[in-house]
């Protein structure tokens, strides 16, 4: 598929002008994996329970294009030449989709790895897109918002001389150091090179804010999934019972890793739903309390003094990475890659593990987790509801109109005539309480949130299916790994490239 793309785009081996060097990331004490390699480990174990044609494997493990640019900005009366990367990983549905990074750290091997991990996402939730990641290699800390937006505006626009981004092309979304504001940014950029030729232009990025074409929901959501995925499989009694765990999350004790987008919603959802946070890990330290932590409180402190540290409801751990081998049901690392790794794994007392991060384990750390019964619940399937609500947010831009605008009043209008039917039958009017609760229409929030909730929920099942099926699938992960490459396994046969 890569070849029916413009000239522009380069395949894979000739574009890779940087050679993958691992990522630098990690508990810092051993030299982890390259990440991609540690992808393709994990991709080739599920491929082969799959039997899958050597040919069509490497189709789908291939990355299709790599994109590697330097553009100048200048900084404070400086030009400084900033490292960026574009990776679709995968065209075998458009339009390819992934978030795109700031950090410093970010390099090729951990774009096309991010990349081909949202593929797969995408395969397993259903949404009909290939796999994409971008990344800029910046501390976003060390930019004024001005100099951000520059960067941004910049990154975006060489995107777009490149064909690497547009509707029906690729569409970008939040991540690691990015949010609402840069993909404002990354919107307005692409809507002032299309003109008025491109009427979908606004589904050209998503995780905007909700007034520039953005969807209720998303900012949320890709830590509603992590608790929707958690909640379902605290719901399976036998898997539990060999965890020696209860069902239901309520009163379960979990430590998070990394207090932004996915790491406080998770949190927050896992503590509304009864679930006790013990632990919550940032870069600079650590804040510890086995009697609970209030993460909104927590939030709210750290909003105030710009750090989770010193937070004077718990106790603060220098040793930020200490905590993540403390004693608890449901570890979250929900900051970076590589964060558990053969240095750290053995020592990693959760029962499970809820990959909120893309790649926190690496493919040496998981074989000793499964060795000691550790539950693994990865990232493609678990942090799968930021795209899944993309998804919903795209189809709105392309749709032009809200969720639930014309169906609202109707459904509103028919739950009243029943109301007043049952009223009239059993001899009692409703309460206007009562009455607002029976008769309230679904909002684009509640379409949302019921959209992202059944995904999690059926994707999980299906992953359960392979994995209880499949004799050679020992793992969750390898199952997750099967059911995806098994849908895009489909799509290239019915699409007659192979047999
Ligand atoms: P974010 O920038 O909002 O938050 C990351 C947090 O981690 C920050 O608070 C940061 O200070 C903290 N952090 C950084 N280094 C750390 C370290 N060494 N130890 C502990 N904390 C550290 O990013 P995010 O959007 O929440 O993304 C986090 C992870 O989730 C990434 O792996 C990302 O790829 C993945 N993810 C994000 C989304 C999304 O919708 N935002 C979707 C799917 C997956």
């Amino acid at each position: 598929m890569a070849a029916t793309k413009s000239g522009v785009k380069t395949a894979t081996k000739k574009a890779v002008k940087h050679t993958a060097n691992g990522t630098a990331h990690g508990a810092g004490h051993s030299t982890p994996e390259p990440f991609f390699k540690s992808v393709e480990r994990n991709f080739d174990k599920a491929s082969s329970a799959l039997g899958l044609p050597r040919g069509l494997a490497e189709q789908i493990k291939v990355c299709n294009s790599v994109y590697y640019f330097n553009f100048p900005v200048r900084i404070r009366g400086e030009i400084q030449v900033i490292q960026a990367w574009r990776v679709e990983h995968s065209h075998h549905k458009l339009p390819t989709k992934g978030g795109i990074r700031y950090s410093e750290m970010v390099d090729q091997d951990e774009v096309m790895a991010l990349a081909a991990l949202m593929t797969y996402k995408c395969a397993i939730v259903h949404v009909p897109f290939g796999g994409a990641k971008g990344g800029i290699k910046i501390n976003p800390r060390n930019y004024t918002d001005e100099e951000l937006e520059r960067i941004t505006r910049r990154y975006t626009s060489e995107l777009i001389h490149k064909n690497f981004i547009g509707p029906a092309v690729d569409v970008p979304a939040p991540d690691y150091g990015t949010g609402e504001r840069e993909m404002a940014w990354i919107a307005d950029t692409y809507m002032a090179f299309s003109g008025s030729q491109d009427i979908n232009a606004l589904g050209c990025v998503t995780g905007k804010p909700v007034a520039q074409g953005g969807v209720r929901g998303r900012k949320e959501a890709t830590g509603r999934g992590v608790y929707f995925g958690l909640r379902q499989a605290f719901t399976d009694k036998d898997h539990m019972k060999r965890l020696k765990l209860t069902t239901g999350l309520e009163g379960k004790t979990v430590v998070v890793q990394g207090f932004g987008n996915v790491g406080f919603h998770a949190a927050k959802f896992l503590y509304e739903a009864g679930a006790i946070i013990t632990g919550v890990i940032e870069w600079d330290g650590a804040v510890v309390n086995p009697k609970g932590i209030n993460v909104v409180d927590l939030d709210q402190y750290r909003i105030e003094h710009k750090t989770i540290t010193g937070y004077p409801k718990g106790k603060t751990i220098k040793d930020a990475t200490s905590v993540l081998e403390y004693e608890c049901d449901i570890l979250v690392p929900a900051a970076l890659e590589s964060q558990i790794t053969s240095y750290n794994a053995a020592n990693i007392k959760a029962k499970v593990i809820a990959e909120g991060a893309n790649g926190p384990i690496t493919a040496d750390a998981e074989e000793i987790l499964l060795k000691k019964n550790t539950f693994i619940i990865p990232d493609m399937y678990l942090n799968a509801g930021g795209v899944t609500v993309s998804y919903f947010e795209w189809l709105k831009n392309i749709s032009h109109v809200r969720f639930g605008r014309m169906a609202k009043r109707f459904e509103e209008n028919s739950q009243l005539r029943f109301v007043h039917a049952v009223e009239e039958l059993v001899g009692r009017r409703f309460s206007g309480v009562e009455r607002d609760i029976l008769t309230r229409g679904a909002s684009e929030e509640d379409l949302v949130n019921s959209g992202l909730e059944d995904t999690m929920i059926t994707s999980y099942e299906e992953i359960k299916e392979y994995w209880h099926t499949n004799p050679q699938i020992k793992d969750f992960r390898t199952a997750a790994f099967v059911s995806a490459i098994d849908k895009v396994a489909t799509t290239y046969r019915q699409l007659g490239l192979f047999p």
